[in-house]
């Protein structure tokens, strides 16, 4: 059995602040836009605090040493469609090397259940820390599907990143990945009868695109 996932909540102050100018109403989407993707590389300098260093030789300008870089293949983000894409640049500003996937989830309003559109993923996610982002994890049931299709892709080492989480979306996605970590900026207090996190940011893909 794998142990149990984590929950990560990232108190940074900077974090915490941002996340409450992306969560007043008063924010405009280009203000969001802004925000999101500067609270994005702040989680991301969180996120990858324990990738394997290795030592290599350079030369500084005075003489050589033996100085740390990050060890082996790197990192894959894939990013939910689409509202994860709004964290998906900050992360990408930190470590512009990355490798990215997309998958497209939208959600079922009736149901609320995951509905896969589209999927385009790296070959060699075995290889990598994949770092999957989508700013709400609300019911949990998109971001476990995605995980599953992350998975099947071959991924052993997943994280997943959100601005806010709810404890019943949490409990959903860790029934159905407990070998995941998930970090967040706030776990915030249910989920409402509409499946909006509460108090949340309303939501977020209509706020980074300003579709509302
Ligand atoms: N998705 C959003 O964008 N907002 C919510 O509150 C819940 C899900």
């Amino acid at each position: 059995m794998n142990a149990p996932a984590k929950v990560m909540v990232l108190d940074h102050p900077l974090i915490q602040h941002k996340l409450t100018l992306l969560r007043d109403r008063e924010t405009s989407s280009s203000g969001f836009r802004r925000i999101a993707r500067e609270i994005s590389l702040l989680m991301a300098y969180e996120v990858t605090r324990d990738l394997a260093l290795e030592l290599v030789d350079i030369m500084t300008p005075l003489e050589p040493m033996a100085a740390p870089r990050i060890a082996g293949k790197k990192l894959c983000l894939v990013s939910i469609l689409r509202a994860g894409n709004g964290i998906l640049e900050g992360m990408l500003d930190l470590v512009p090397p990355a490798r990215v996937g997309h998958i497209g989830l939208y959600r079922d309003p009736n149901t609320l259940g995951p509905v896969e559109y589209y999927v385009k993923l790296p070959h060699d996610l075995a290889e990598r820390m994949v770092i999957l982002v989508d700013p709400m994890l609300a019911t949990g049931r998109s971001a476990a599907a995605a995980v599953d299709r992350i998975k099947q892709a071959g991924a052993t080492n997943i994280r997943f990143v959100c601005l806010l989480a709810v404890p019943e979306g949490l409990d959903v996605f860790h029934e159905a990945h407990p070998d995941v970590p998930v970090f967040t900026a706030a776990v915030d207090r249910e989920l409402d009868e509409h499946g909006y996190i509460r108090p949340g940011l309303g939501d977020a893909g209509d706020r980074i695109y300003g579709t509302k």
